[in-house]
């Protein structure tokens, strides 16, 4: 776990507790130094024709092919995440770059919106200036490019703070974009943890892009609201799943227990919560049950490691104390339930039944390998559970009904909607939250235009 002292971090792999490197931490005079030279650097950037800054992307696109196998390596190293799946991320950060290099241009139009007797209406986009990217470490490749690479794209300097636990693939998100043309004092890293971002914070900056829990994400609003500046916050969820008595339950336990258990259910739009149909309900538990124990727990550098290690040691307290309460309320531990012994932080992939709403492990984000399922009588039933949350991510139902799932999704809060699918993550649509979830949005042509300021021109020529 890295060290919380703010001049130094240090780098522990949580799959057996190795310290992988020691680095010096940013305190409140070097953040104000960077700080100062992003001001500097900002307007020649944003002055440069867009497709400079287009090419700069492409470039550092480049450099993840070419470096794809040695970042996969970092990123399992320091957050515990099984090598196949560190892989995935990076071709799927390929594949929002490719949204973002194509999408660029048309999103940030200059736009003639009226012209009549001599007087012409315009808007055009201008870069925000300087922004706080502060991120998580749970998927850092997709959290950090949904922010920086449009905040760059858009004229913006960035200064990006990557999570203490991901500290080295921040450094290497870094190096690659200067390798690829971005001036060293227009992407600027800042390292450490909470103090690092509490004063990145105090600086002047004009917007703060924040990926991370509810209970930082309500300080971040706290401090950006002071300055009134701009705010996005991308927290957390419990996303829930209803599973109707249509559908082939073996291929709906299969979907959802991927859901949950994919990036050893650290993931802010992991399935959290599964209802079913009373009907299946006991056939889905078999199901269930058996796929998890299929799953294959070990080592994060074996390729075929399914679910890794708890990046965050407090998160495997927190997962214990879940289990503890539902039992003590009545629930039945139908899979794991406890810590795997030995070096580093593991939980067991656990499956809990016979579930309520009074349980914290059905109200309070569990960000790991742990899920509760629990019976529904019909559809106004399995909505009314789904939407008694403080959170609002994403929320899906598996159904043979395309009309049935449509009339259940549109009374669904949240801020993404699933079908037969379920932990997805489009580059094309808005990623945003309700309620806790967040405030704001990244990726789609929105989450382009949310790093400008609409300017508007009113031009009288006669
Ligand atoms: P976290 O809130 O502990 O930390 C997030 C970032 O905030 C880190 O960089 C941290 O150093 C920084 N920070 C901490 N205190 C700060 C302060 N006082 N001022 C400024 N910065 C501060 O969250 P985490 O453990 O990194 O991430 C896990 C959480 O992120 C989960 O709740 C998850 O659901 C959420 N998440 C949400 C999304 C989304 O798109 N909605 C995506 C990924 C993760």
């Amino acid at each position: 776990m890295p060290s919380t002292a703010t001049d130094s971090l240090t780098i522990v792999n949580p799959a057996n507790g190795a310290t992988l490197a020691r680095v010096a931490a940013d305190g409140p005079r070097a953040v104000r130094d960077k700080y100062a030279r992003a001001r500097a650097a900002q307007p020649a950037w944003g002055a440069l024709p867009q497709k400079r800054r287009l090419d700069a992307i492409a470039a550092f696109r480049a450099q993840v092919v070419e470096r794809m196998d040695e970042l996969a390596r970092t990123l399992t190293l320091e957050v515990g995440k099984p090598i196949r799946q560190s892989r995935n991320e990076l071709n799927g950060l390929l594949a929002r770059l490719d949204f973002f290099l194509g999408a660029t241009a048309k999103a940030l139009r200059d736009e003639k919106v009226h012209e009549d007797a001599g007087m012409e209406e315009r808007i055009s986009h201008e870069p925000l200036g300087v922004v706080a990217n502060i991120s998580a470490w749970n998927y850092p490749y997709f959290v950090g490019s949904n922010v920086f690479v449009p905040a760059l794209l858009a004229g913006n300097a960035v200064l990006y703070k990557p999570s203490e636990y991901a500290t080295l693939t921040g450094q290497h998100i870094a190096d690659m974009l200067h390798a690829a043309g971005v001036p060293l004092d227009v992407f600027v890293p800042v390292v450490g943890g909470g103090a690092t971002g509490a004063a990145l914070l105090r600086q002047p900056v004009d917007g703060v892009f924040f990926t991370g829990s509810h209970a930082t994400g309500a300080r971040i609003a706290a401090a950006a609201g002071r300055a009134m500046i701009k705010a996005q916050l991308e927290l957390g969820g419990k996303d829930p799943i209803y599973v109707c008595e249509d559908v082939d339950v073996k291929a709906a336990a299969a979907a959802v227990a991927d859901g949950a258990f994919y990036n050893t259910g650290q993931s802010c739009c992991s399935v959290e919560r599964v209802y079913v149909h009373a009907s299946i309900h006991d056939a889905f538990l078999d199901a269930f049950v058996a796929e998890v124990r299929g799953f294959a727990i070990g080592d994060p550098m074996d390729e075929k490691t399914y679910i890794g290690a708890i990046t965050r040691r407090a998160q495997v307290d927190v997962l214990k104390r879940q289990v503890a309460d539902a039992k003590r309320k009545g629930a039945r531990v139908l899979l794991g339930g406890k810590p795997i012994a030995g070096k580093g932080n593991w939980f067991a992939p656990t499956v809990l039944a016979h579930v309520d709403h009074t349980m914290s492990v059905m109200r309070d984000e569990s960000f790991g390998p742990i899920i509760g399922i629990q019976p529904v009588a019909d559809d106004d039933d399995a909505v009314t559970l789904m939407n008694d949350t403080e959170y609002g991510l994403t929320a899906g139902v598996y159904t043979t009904d395309e009309a049935r799932a449509r009339r259940i999704l549109a009374k669904v809060d949240a801020g993404s909607v699933y079908w037969n699918c379920c932990d997805r993550v489009s580059p094309r649509l808005p990623w945003s939250g309700v309620k806790h979830s967040g405030l704001g949005l990244t990726l789609s042509t929105y989450g382009i235009q949310a790093f400008t300021r609409p300017k508007a021109w009113h031009l009288r020529s006669a």
